[in-house]
């Protein structure tokens, strides 16, 4: 539904920062919903939940070490470096006080982007639950029985969908043929053409759609479950894809512990992270609030164009809204955060978890890109730059809260790049420099 002028001004009358997001300016919100001690109680996950999905990642670290070379040295872990950016930091020309580190989801394994956490996650608990039901599993077994081809022509009866942007199907295709489904991946018109063609290449089939993404879901949905043995990876409402976020946090935390980075009241940590339906985020942010509780503040970032989840809770309206119900066009060229439709589950979640949201323009997730490409030599797609810009976005955050900043750690969560052709790469890098 497209709200009337007359709706819009209500709603502006009602929440005045909708004004500016509506006029596409960037702007900063902060959440009064976030509660203090927020740990589980009245959330639709536990910790139990975390540390069960970080089990499964364990049965099935053989197996994805023994197909995926490139996972063979962190012996089928799925997981990436926590690195310092103080080259990156010292050029900004607003100080940064505290640390400043980079989440390198870029450089993760097999999808080259965070959905290799959330999307691979889905997909393996999937069809370690269908080999369970047909009793050809045990979870003490050796999972390097899903190589074999008994195991693959099992799979090969059962279909799974995904509809995406671009990232999610690029993990969910590479996995899902991996272990022998039928995959298909509905795709929206702006997702990038080397996507779709290594898609192809790795034996995906691949469906376009014209128009939003959302319509690429929604048919998605509908094509997928149409077949008794289809299985719909639904970025618009996954637990699945939420609890695979979620191990994030685990990780980080034996990280920090292992750079001697303290976290507790005196030196909080600050996390900025890129936000498309607000799965990836929501699942992080709640696993880092099980493991930090307030001693870890998390940012969501939308582009100015696709501020979704920030409409929908600001509004308190969450999925009921779409930002082109408030005439917001949803385009922008960073195609991993192009969504106008937030998650349900991720949004309901994140509601008493997010500390706040900013939203960047995409000429800014260009020169974030050049200028860390200058300083770090790190290279991340445009969606995966938001991040960066988090410490001089919240400096209001934390004079309001009383933190000093000298204290803190600032994280920015890189989510994507690795699997970019260079040619693509290096015009967002020139685009990058242009700009400057
Ligand atoms: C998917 C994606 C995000 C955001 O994740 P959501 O679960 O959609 O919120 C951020 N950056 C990149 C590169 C992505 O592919």
């Amino acid at each position: 539904m497209v709200y009337s002028q007359k709706d819009i001004n209500d709603w502006q009358h009602r929440y005045p920062l909708l004004k500016d997001i509506i006029e596409l300016e960037p702007v900063f919100w902060i959440n009064p919903n976030l509660k203090k001690n927020e740990a589980s109680a009245s959330l639709p996950l536990t910790r139990e939940d975390m540390e069960k999905a970080e089990l499964l990642w364990h049965r099935f670290a053989p197996f994805l070490a023994a197909e995926f070379p490139e996972t063979k040295e962190s012996n089928g872990i799925i997981e990436s470096p926590l690195a310092n950016i103080d080259k990156f930091k010292r050029t900004l020309s607003t100080p940064v006080e505290g640390e400043f580190y980079l989440k390198c989801d870029n450089e993760l394994p097999i999808a080259g982007s965070i959905k290799a956490r959330g999307g691979i996650y889905e997909v393996l608990q999937h069809a370690e639950t269908l080999a369970i039901e047909a009793g050809i599993l045990t979870k003490d077994d050796d999972y390097t029985a899903f190589s074999s081809k008994e195991f693959k022509e099992f799979f090969s009866q059962f279909s799974i969908g995904v509809g995406s942007t671009g990232n999610l199907g690029l993990s969910i295709g590479i996995i899902s043929a991996k272990l022998g489904f039928n995959v298909f991946v509905y795709m929206s018109a702006d997702a990038k053409q080397w996507k779709k063609d290594l898609l192809r290449e790795k034996g995906v089939n691949v469906h376009e759609f014209e128009g939003d993404f959302s319509i690429a879901i929604a048919s998605g949905r509908e094509k997928t479950i149409a077949d008794p043995k289809g299985y719909f990876v639904d970025d618009e409402d996954s637990k699945h894809l939420f609890l695979g976020y979620s191990v994030a946090a685990l990780r980080l935390q034996k990280q920090l512990d292992q750079k001697k980075i303290a976290v507790d009241e005196e030196h909080p940590i600050f996390v900025y992270l890129p936000c498309g339906v607000g799965g990836s985020p929501g699942g992080i942010t709640y696993g880092l609030k099980q493991v930090f509780g307030d001693n870890v503040h998390c940012f969501f970032v939308e582009p100015t164009h696709s501020p979704s989840v920030l409409i929908g809770l600001l509004t308190g309206e969450m999925e009921r809204v779409s930002v082109q119900d408030f005439g917001i066009d949803n385009r922008t060229e960073a195609d991993g955060l192009a969504v106008g439709r937030p998650s349900s589950f991720a949004t309901a979640v994140s509601d008493n978890l997010v500390s706040g949201i900013y939203t960047i323009e995409d000429n800014d997730l260009y020169k974030l890109l050049a200028i860390l490409a200058d300083t770090e030599e790190i290279f991340l797609e445009p969606s995966a730059t938001a991040g960066l810009a988090g410490p001089e976005r919240v400096l209001s955050y934390m004079e309001k809260k009383n933190i000093n900043a000298k204290n803190t750690t600032h994280i920015a969560w890189a989510t994507g790049g690795d699997l970019v052709p260079e040619s693509d790469m290096k015009s967002f890098y020139d685009k990058g420099k242009s700009l400057l």
